[in-house]
């Protein structure tokens, strides 16, 4: 039984002239504690998919199941709180607080959820140290490297112990070394049953992933396991 599932899915942007069909008919299914890697040129539809996969936006058509549950038959606050409950996302761009600490940061969506300080910090500091960031708990972000702040991004998305983390190239704004270590990251959380649905330009990240789903023009073209995969799309294909 796959936790997640895209039946049919469609989904267009404007209307008229300026219509833009980004997701055709995409059929999709993701298996509990899977590690994917989403590929394919600008364009293609990888954020739309994600984002329709992570309850952040609807298909115009089509249907996607977390657990089963079509979430189209979701009012928009049922949406929200499984967003904020079985849910977790990463973004490239890394979005903390500089006003708040890391811990601060990391506490933020339980403080959100009505707990207390005293109960939320320990938490975000246990998180903190899940990502090997334990003794930056009180640092705050411009006292940070751009790899650290990103695995702070991460503990505050792994908090909740969400069942999915979705993440939109984790990895873009970082170098090499840093990359690694955040692919190796999730790579631990879909080892310890968490599923991973990622998007990234990078082939050799992603051959960290259970299976390869390639893009092209809003369809999925390809799924093959990663060792297996022939995908290749490199920053350098961008924009041709
Ligand atoms: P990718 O992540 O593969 O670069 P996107 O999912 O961002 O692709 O975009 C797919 C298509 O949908 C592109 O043609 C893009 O211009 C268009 N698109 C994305 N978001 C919007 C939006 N909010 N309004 C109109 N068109 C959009």
């Amino acid at each position: 039984m796959p936790i997640l599932s895209a039946r049919k899915v469609c989904k267009q942007y404007g209307a008229g002239p300026v219509q833009v069909q980004a997701l055709l008919d995409v059929d999709l299914d993701v298996a509990t504690g899977e590690f994917i890697a989403i590929m394919g040129p600008s364009g293609c539809g990888k954020s739309t998919l994600l984002q329709v996969l992570g309850a952040i936006d609807t298909p115009t058509t089509g249907q996607v199941l977390l657990d089963s549950q079509d979430l189209g038959g979701l009012s928009d606050t049922a949406r929200s709180l499984i967003r904020r409950r079985r849910i977790g996302f990463v973004f490239q761009k890394i979005n903390l607080l500089p006003t708040l600490s890391a811990a601060e940061n990391v506490a933020l969506p339980l403080r959100i959820d009505g707990l207390a300080r005293r109960a939320a910090l320990p938490r975000a500091k246990a998180a903190l140290e899940q990502v090997g960031l334990a003794h930056r708990a009180d640092h705050f972000p411009h006292e940070m490297s751009g790899g650290e702040q990103q695995r702070a991004a991460i503990a505050r998305a792994l908090l909740i112990h969400p069942a999915v983390i979705f993440a939109d190239e984790p990895t873009g704004a970082l170098d090499s070394s840093n990359a690694q270590r955040i692919i190796e990251l999730l790579r631990t959380c879909a080892d310890g049953g968490q599923t991973i649905v990622m998007v990234t330009h990078d082939a050799n990240l992603a051959r960290r992933a259970d299976r390869i789903v390639v893009m092209s023009d809003g369809r999925i073209v390809d799924g093959a396991p990663a060792d297996e995969s022939s995908a290749t799309f490199s920053p350098a294909e961008e924009g041709r």
